[in-house]
């Protein structure tokens, strides 16, 4: 999730007198919030049409509309209603405070104020509302895992019914080719439900922050450990594989099984997104102050478009060539956890049609 700064904050703020205004824009510049200063509750109204504020300023005796209006408005509009409105009155009655709150305000000041309390007021109201945001956000973001994982899975669960309801009822497996047909079939669709469930299951343990078995290791040793697995699994596509690392061990502080899976995922990935006879290398590089490790394939490479969200949970590239391998979109959101985790980098150079390269850079341990 996005780190929510001062930067990120609108304000508006709602007064008739100038001079208050400007008091107030100096008194938000302090902490770096954007503002806007309107004079009056119809310039309120269209400013918050054209933006929606993150707190809202209000003073209460406006020639014309007056701020209770102004916050009845916001409060009956479903588009405007969460936000929050602080009055800012000379009123002093105990009345008119009861009143601000009856109409939705979540504070009140009275003027003359104190910068100081203003600000701490205000700040109160701005973590909230960015509590607020982070919720609306997580909530988002658990309505579309929950949408994506009953999809991904309720397709090999209608399989693995069909199938063996088929077998259940006996009289339509008459050859033994059948039987294996079905039972493949259906030990596909269980993998592929499995493979899912731990991937989110990896994931989620990963962005818990699950400790990491630090420990110095020789990254060229790994690697080099794991080229005959890759080897082969190129060898079965007909794809030639090619290895080249420094001779001397590049020694980085890491979790040996987390980086395994780093480099088995984007591994395999550069195989299964690589047309037969294809080629994939795997490169390491030493340079001052890091290593770079870069998985390269001549495959079906990535659309431009679709770089910026690569690394996001469940995104797949949607053209057809790619949307015919099986994966689930975990794979690369699993690797740049990891990576950050060991205070790293990740990116991609890629062309449609041509190939990927997939980088990785650690920083090195001094020797
Ligand atoms: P998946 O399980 O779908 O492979 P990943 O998170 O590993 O999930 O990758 C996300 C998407 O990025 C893939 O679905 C694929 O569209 C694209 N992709 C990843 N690696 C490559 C590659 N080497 N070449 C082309 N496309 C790739």
């Amino acid at each position: 999730m996005v780190k929510v700064q001062n930067t990120d904050i609108y304000i508006l703020v709602v007064d008739d007198t100038q001079t208050n205004r400007e008091v107030m824009a100096r008194i938000l510049a302090r902490r770096k919030y954007q503002n806007k200063l309107v004079a009056n509750g119809e310039e309120a109204l269209a400013a918050v049409a054209e933006r929606l504020p993150d707190l809202i300023l209000l003073d209460i005796s406006m020639p014309g509309m007056d701020g209770f209006e102004v916050c009845e408005r916001l409060k009956a509009d479903e588009r405007t209603r969460h936000i929050p409105v602080m009055f800012i009155s000379a009123h002093d009655a105990t009345e008119d405070k009861l009143r601000a709150f009856h109409v939705g305000g979540v504070d009140y000041i009275t003027k003359p104020f104190k910068i100081e309390e203003v600000l701490a007021r205000v700040e109160t109201q701005v973590t909230l509302a960015i509590q607020r945001k982070s919720i609306i956000e997580l909530s988002e973001l658990k309505d579309q895992l929950l949408r994506t994982v009953s999809h991904d899975l309720k397709n090999p669960l209608h399989v693995i019914m069909g199938y063996s309801s088929l077998l259940m009822e006996g009289g339509y497996v008459t050859k033994p080719e059948d039987l294996t047909m079905m039972s493949r079939a259906i030990f596909n669709s269980a993998e592929r439900m499995y493979t899912l469930v731990t991937n989110l299951l990896e994931l989620s343990q990963i962005e818990d922050g699950a400790q990491l078995q630090m420990m110095p290791l020789s990254l060229t040793q790994l690697c080099a450990d794991m080229m005959p697995e890759f080897e082969l699994n190129a060898q079965a596509k007909h794809q030639t594989f090619t290895f080249q690392a420094p001779l001397d061990a590049v020694n980085v502080m890491g979790d040996t099984m987390r980086l395994g899976q780093v480099l088995s995922n984007l591994v395999s990935n550069a195989i299964k997104y690589t047309p037969e006879n294809g080629h994939v290398f795997v490169t390491i590089q030493k340079n001052a102050t890091d290593v770079q490790v870069c998985v390269q394939d001549n495959g079906l490479g990535i659309p431009p478009e679709a770089i910026p969200q690569l690394f996001d949970k469940f995104f797949r590239v949607n053209t057809t060539k790619h949307r015919s391998v099986e994966g689930t979109g975990l794979g690369l959101s699993i690797v740049k956890a990891i990576i950050e985790q060991h205070n790293g980098k990740i990116w991609v150079e890629s062309e449609l049609g041509v190939g990927s390269k997939f980088i990785f850079s650690l920083p090195i341990m001094a020797s």
